[in-house]
């Protein structure tokens, strides 16, 4: 009989390394509580694949910024001042991991794994998983000289570790996207990022999957775990217990509530974001960007056009607060002049809960604790970046072989008390 792995989530990290194990020759069940195509923070996010982000959140002088944000109720970044232990302890992790070493750490595992996930997505696109993906770059749209110089000095950084940046001028940043009026003082272009529409990634993954022959279980809330001498035994679920030989956790932001009755903990914080997608825009850029000072988003998909942003962090719900999703509409002419607030009305924005650890890496890897379990979450604002390389990782894992990249800074155990 096959070895049985049970992949727990129906996300991009699920999906992902589903797919590495089914390829590795493993009989392979995806479970999930929602339904097939039923909403998670990986439908209606930017699409974005980003080698440019390979500075992981957590840096120095962002609890400065943060701070002057969360007197803004339309800012992009906000923390819901409440008394919750785990949000403090989150916040004193996150505080901890703002040291220059760390940083540096971090950014070389980022860049190692976005460099890698780029490839694979040619990859997949070649063997059927189509994803329209589109490799036109990305821009860093910038309304200040400050920001500007800001992100000269990332590109400077970006080009010391090979990825390829380049510091546009204002005529420079108007001639790589004819197609869109652009307010800029310039902007940083990062050539090897791409995007692609990320709902067509989901559903083209699943029918690969299925196609090898993976199975799906959905409408199933995993509720807890059936283990003996440090292995796991079983999924419990309402319908009964999903037994298996290897557990792969990918539950997006709800892995630590999960992992919590085995005495386990994956520190992490819901991170809101909201995406607003107009179906027929006034202008369709070519190329993917980002607006610098507002943290907001933009990406063409397909005949569509796609803003998403906002971090908001803290609440463990998809409830919409429209000063947010105004926060990103009001941003929108300042960059994009002939984009008007009344091109927006009547749009349901889409909500989102990016899975955020504390030091801003993802969580891959087994646990010391039970033998046959693999965790891979916590992908915060790079899951679809991401999502080739760490399904290739969970196969590496699963097999006991050495890793792509290093694993040491992303195991599941790096928070244990
Ligand atoms: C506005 C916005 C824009 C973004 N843009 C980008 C971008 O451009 N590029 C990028 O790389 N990333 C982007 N992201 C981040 C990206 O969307 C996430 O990192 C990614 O979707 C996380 O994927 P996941 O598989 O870990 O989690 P999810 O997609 O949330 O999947 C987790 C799954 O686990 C299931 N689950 C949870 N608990 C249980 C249980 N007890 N039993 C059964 N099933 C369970 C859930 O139902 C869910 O389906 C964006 C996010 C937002 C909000």
């Amino acid at each position: 009989m096959k070895n049985r792995v049970l992949v727990i989530g129906n996300g991009i990290i699920g999906l992902s390394s589903a797919l590495a194990a089914l390829q590795r020759g493993r009989d392979v069940t995806i479970l999930d509580r929602i339904a097939q195509g039923g909403d998670n923070c990986s439908q209606g996010n930017a699409g974005m694949v980003v080698p440019s982000h390979f500075i992981p959140l957590a840096v120095p002088g962002i609890i400065s910024q943060g701070l002057r944000w969360m007197r803004d109720p339309e800012s992009p970044f906000y923390v819901k001042p409440r008394l919750s232990l785990d949000l403090m302890r989150w916040g004193l992790r996150f505080y901890m991991s703002t040291n220059a070493d760390q940083v540096a750490a971090g950014t070389q595992v980022l860049r190692d794994m976005n460099l890698q996930s780029r490839e694979m997505y040619s990859q997949w696109q070649d063997n059927g998983i189509d994803c329209s993906l589109v490799k036109r770059g990305l821009l860093m749209l910038c309304n200040t000289q400050h920001a500007l110089d800001e992100e000269a000095t990332i590109a400077n950084q970006a080009r010391s570790l090979g990825i390829p940046a380049s510091v546009l001028s204002v005529e420079e940043t108007n001639s790589l996207d004819p197609n869109v009026t652009m307010a800029t003082v310039g902007s940083v272009y990062y050539p090897k990022d791409c995007h692609l529409d990320p709902s067509q990634l989901m559903q083209s993954l699943r029918n690969k999957i299925t196609s090898l022959g993976g199975k799906f279980l959905l409408r199933e809330h995993a509720q807890g775990w059936k283990t003996s001498k440090g292995r796991v035994h079983a999924v419990e679920t309402v319908s009964g217990d999903v037994e298996a030989d290897e557990f792969v956790l990918c539950g997006g932001v709800w892995s630590d509530g999960m992992v919590r009755s085995l005495k386990l903990r994956i520190p992490m914080q819901p991170g809101k974001g909201y995406s607003l997608t107009v179906p027929d825009p006034v202008e369709l850029p070519s190329v993917c960007s980002i607006f610098v000072e507002a943290k907001v988003a933009v990406t063409p998909i397909g005949n569509s056009l796609r803003f998403g942003g906002t971090m908001e962090l803290g609440e463990l719900n998809q409830s919409i607060d429209p000063r947010r999703v105004q926060g990103i509409v009001k941003s929108i002419p300042k960059y994009m002049p002939n984009f008007k607030p009344q091109h927006f009305e009547g749009i349901q924005p889409w909500v989102g809960l990016r899975p955020v650890s504390p030091d801003g890496l993802p969580y891959i890897g087994r646990t010391n604790a039970y033998s046959n379990l693999t965790i891979a979450t916590g992908h915060a604002m790079m899951g679809i970046s991401l999502g080739p390389i760490t399904g290739k990782l969970v196969g590496e894992v699963l097999d006991g072989e050495a890793p792509s990249v290093d694993l040491s800074h992303l195991s599941p155990d790096r928070f244990a008390e």
